[in-house]
């Protein structure tokens, strides 16, 4: 069996390394729609997530990620055409 998994990144830890939304690079975050989102609003939606116990935010393209422990649970790799 091979599994792989996706990065995540860690809402708390992110917030505490990134203190002034106001320097953060803007298009690192967007909106369900694709809709580039603002860091304010996007430090007012990771905090509403923590208060709901969500901890992590999955990276893109994973389908199997678990909210509560911030992970991805990993996912079968195709073996065929995969190098070794
Ligand atoms: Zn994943």
């Amino acid at each position: 069996m091979n599994q792989s998994h996706h990065m995540s990144i860690d809402i708390r830890g992110f917030l505490r390394t990134h203190k002034d939304p106001s320097k953060w690079p803007t298009g690192v975050f967007h909106r369900d729609d694709g809709t580039p989102m603002h860091s304010v609003e996007a430090v007012h939606h990771m905090r509403a997530l923590l208060a709901k116990g969500v901890t992590g935010l999955p990276g893109t393209g994973c389908d199997n990620f678990d909210p509560m422990t911030g992970q991805c649970l990993g996912h079968e790799r195709e073996e065929a055409g995969a190098r070794k």
